[in-house]
């Protein structure tokens, strides 16, 4: 039993064939996944989706860092506000010091604002911090959130540790076939630290290609593997922490 925990499945890249990629996920033992908003004009089609897959496909809204418009954000937090009980999670948010080298003062502000509301509401946060691993920890480590899940974590393993220490989870993508720096990560993690992401349709195995949620099993197969345990006593122990992280 996996769960995807991140991926954006009313991406464009999905439009022509979802109903396929969900079977295929199904078939791959995905036993439910999060998509997750990054901006207002998202949240119908996200919504439609949950309500076509119910029990499957669940819902986290958030907002890009590198999202600044002050009304559109507002709308974003009324949103989550008014319909708190049909969402898995606030995210993704965070820093991007990748795409906005600029401005981070505002990004800073405005994440704090998030977790503020994730407090607020006692819900999940994920936390997207390309560029910034080192930033967003810290920052969280300030201004602490109840339950925290750090996906995609492109920052330096001391700073994964110190954010483990705290508490917080790390949700491992599909990218780490090709990623160094994500293995490093899982080795020096406790298994009861991690989550499994896919991303999609980012982070995929082979560059250029569309990720999809079937592909989380990749993901499962290079964490036992590093972590020396059998498949199925690695997908055991990271369900187990899904699902008292999220309430699905
Ligand atoms: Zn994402």
């Amino acid at each position: 039993m996996l769960i995807d925990v991140h991926c954006h499945l009313q991406d464009e890249a999905f439009k022509e064939d979802l109903e396929k990629v969900i079977q295929k996920a199904k078939d791959a033992g995905v036993r439910a996944v999060i998509t997750s908003t990054q901006n207002f004009s998202e949240i119908p089609e996200a919504l439609r989706i949950t309500t076509r897959y119910p029990n499957y496909v669940y819902l986290a809204v958030g907002c890009s860092p590198t999202l600044f418009d002050r009304r559109e954000v507002e709308e974003i937090k009324e949103f989550i506000r008014e319909n708190k009980d049909r969402i898995a999670g606030i995210g993704e948010v965070g820093l991007d010091y990748y795409w906005e080298k600029n401005r981070r003062e505002l990004q800073v502000e405005l994440f704090k604002e998030w977790i503020a509301l994730a407090n607020q509401l006692n819900l999940p946060l994920i936390v997207h911090s390309r560029s910034a691993g080192k930033y967003a920890i810290e920052l969280l480590l300030s201004n602490p959130p109840g339950k925290v899940v750090m996906h995609a974590f492109d920052g330096k393993t001391g700073w994964a540790k110190i954010g483990e220490e705290a508490g917080f989870k790390f949700s491992i993508p599909t990218s780490i076939a090709l990623s160094r720096q994500k293995e490093k990560l899982v080795e020096h993690l406790k298994i009861g630290s991690i989550m499994l992401e896919t991303d999609s349709p980012c982070l995929g195995v082979l560059q250029g290609e569309r990720n999809e949620p079937g592909n989380l099993k990749y993901v499962l197969e290079n964490v036992s593997q590093i972590k020396k345990l059998p498949i199925q006593e690695a997908e055991k122990i990271i369900t187990k922490t899904t699902l008292d992280f999220f309430s699905l």
